[in-house]
């Protein structure tokens, strides 16, 4: 009895020593031979997984990315225009994100190649999203003051209008009174007296009070916003300071001769989003003097 005990312990031990033997053997043959274990299977199923996964992200990233691209572009071409703001060029849109470290934590993997380029996508798609979603607070901002465009966009005479014709210098290009050549005209010369009322043509803001500014004398500039901004050239005195709001007919100067002028007259600009635009086109020419009163508010400061 208790020597068979002695022999079944003694086959016991030897077997669990054989099958540990058998399992380190077999492993380190398949370590040295790259043969397929369970786990490595496993192993090398998910990560073709996790492969294919990243490779659908960076085709959905792609994917979103053209219908951003759809909305830039209608932001750019209509929704920003209608209210006189600047495109946001290309180059804004898709400037880089610096920092040459950024992807360092995706190096030295299978697929490092396609996660730092998916990372890098996603980054690149985040901060459109952010420019693009800052551009629409600016287009909100606008839209609902979509009611003040009328009173803003510089519609009146910015003198009181005359029974003979006032204009004495059209818009476009002109013998140059002074210079003797042809020479463009960006703006026009209302003829007047001395120290009569000029008035703001739209609502805004004074931008800039300028004096002795070359040919153009004493000038008050006003930024109408929607992309509008007037300029009064050549004035007597300026009665409106840098930064102050003024309303569609506050008398913001008087008419006299300063700068390069043959005599009193108001030199007069619309400029819009950068170019000089006929300001003919912008006045009403109908309106009668009574009405034109009743419009305009003279300066307490005059
Ligand atoms: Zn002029």
């Amino acid at each position: 009895m208790d020597g068979k005990w002695k022999i079944g312990k003694v086959v016991g031990w030897l077997g669990i020593i054989s099958l540990l033997l058998f399992c380190s053997f077999f492993y380190a043959f398949a370590y040295v031979f790259d043969l397929h274990t369970p786990k490595s299977i496993y192993l090398e199923r998910e990560n073709r997984k996790i492969a294919s996964k990243l490779e659908l992200l960076g085709q959905q990233a792609a994917n979103e990315d053209l219908l951003l691209y759809d909305i830039q572009r209608r932001d750019n071409i209509v929704y920003r225009p209608i209210f006189g703001m600047d495109v946001i060029s290309d180059e804004v849109r898709n400037a880089g994100i610096g920092g040459e470290d950024r992807y360092a934590g995706y190096e030295g993997f299978d697929h490092s190649d396609v996660m730092v380029e998916t990372a890098r996508n996603v980054d690149m798609l985040a901060k459109k999203v952010y420019i693009q979603s800052r551009s629409f607070d600016d287009v909100e901002l606008l839209a609902k003051r979509a009611d003040d465009m009328a009173s803003c966009v510089p519609s009146l005479n910015p003198v009181a209008p005359k029974s003979r014709n006032s204009i004495s210098s059209p818009f476009g290009y002109r013998m140059h009174p002074i210079k003797r050549m042809i020479i463009f005209h960006s703006g026009l010369d209302f003829r007047g007296e001395k120290g009569e009322p000029v008035y703001a043509a739209g609502s805004g803001v004074v931008e800039s009070v300028l004096r002795g500014y070359y040919g153009y004398g004493e000038v008050v500039v006003i930024n109408h916003g929607f992309g509008y901004k007037t300029r009064y050239a050549h004035l007597s005195s300026i009665l409106v300071r840098e930064g102050e709001s003024v309303t569609k007919g506050d008398q913001i100067a008087t008419m006299g001769r300063s700068g390069q002028s043959t005599g009193v007259h108001l030199h007069y600009e619309v400029i819009y989003r950068g170019r000089h635009m006929n300001p003919y086109n912008f006045i009403n020419t109908k309106m009668s003097l009574e009405e034109y009163r009743s419009i305009v508010r003279p300066s307490k400061r005059g």
